[in-house]
């Protein structure tokens, strides 16, 4: 996932899973003088709850000695996303839908901004389980492929994403940052529809405790699908958005589409 002399910019949003990444990033590239961390919060602008656990993300990283960048919704895209939510722009639209693609647009900004080479993100093994199991469910396996891109077939203007944790229980991960005393934030966020995916992680808790390694099994199964679709990944024809000039499978990227909703 690293070269000796990568600019590394880790994701935190404050939250266990984050502080952990980090931790471990900063522990094991120490011996990397060639190689810089920089750890990016995204402020979606979420009263109450983003403000809070940026608390966590200043004093985890200051403990490290980092320094911690923030890019907030509002400076990028001139709304917050309390501000969305208020105006409604979509009633089939909910929050986390747009909060998850601004801020997956927010990150690579911000990644490209600060020159990164990849951008770290602490997606742990129950998260990523449930992710796999709910596109299947949906009938979005395709998902799957997109979202498992290695760092060698990233496409050209998105900075290559990599997920350092994603073979580490919560369960680990929460021993980790207890034992190590780690500051995380562990309120969850008011908007969360979590409905869905508390009944995947119900049932996926119930398999694994029946038949322990079923989350690693999932994980496995999500890498050998997108193994045997990778030729398929290769043939997505990616065009430039004609807003933003990211490359997008469409005319107007997702983010784009969304941002002129919310302006109308
Ligand atoms: Fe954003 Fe939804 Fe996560 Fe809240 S729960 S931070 S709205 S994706």
């Amino acid at each position: 996932m690293f070269r000796e002399d990568d600019r590394i910019v880790v994701a935190i949003s404050g939250g266990k899973d984050s502080a952990v990444l980090l931790h471990i990033l900063h522990h094991i590239e120490y011996a990397f003088p060639d190689s810089t961390i920089i750890p990016v919060t995204i402020d979606e602008g979420i009263q109450g709850y983003r403000n809070k656990a940026l608390e966590s993300a200043e004093s985890l990283t200051r403990s490290l000695g980092l320094s911690l960048q923030i890019f907030s919704f509002q400076n990028l895209f001139d709304y917050t996303l309390d501000e969305i939510v208020r105006l409604k722009p979509s009633k089939s639209v909910g929050a986390c839908s747009y909060c998850g693609v601004l801020r997956r647009r927010a990150l690579n900004i911000a990644a490209k901004e600060l020159g990164a080479d990849v951008l770290a993100i602490g997606h742990n093994l129950d998260d990523e389980a449930q992710t796999v199991l709910m596109n299947i469910l949906r009938g979005d396996s395709s998902r799957i492929v997109r979202t498992n891109v290695s760092r060698e077939d990233s496409i050209p203007g998105l900075v290559p994403r990599v997920k350092p944790i994603t073979e580490l229980s919560e369960r680990d991960i929460v021993a980790y940052a207890y034992y190590l005393h780690l500051p995380y934030h562990n309120v969850p966020c008011p908007y969360a529809e979590a409905a869905y995916r508390n009944d995947v992680r119900d049932f996926l808790n119930e398999m694994e405790y029946r038949r322990p390694g079923t989350l690693l099994a999932t994980i496995r199964s999500s890498e050998a699908i997108t193994e045997a679709f990778k030729q398929s990944l290769q043939k997505w024809s990616f065009t430039t958005c004609e807003r933003c000039k990211t490359p997008s499978p469409s005319r107007i990227c997702k983010a784009c589409e969304m941002l002129e909703t919310i302006r109308r």
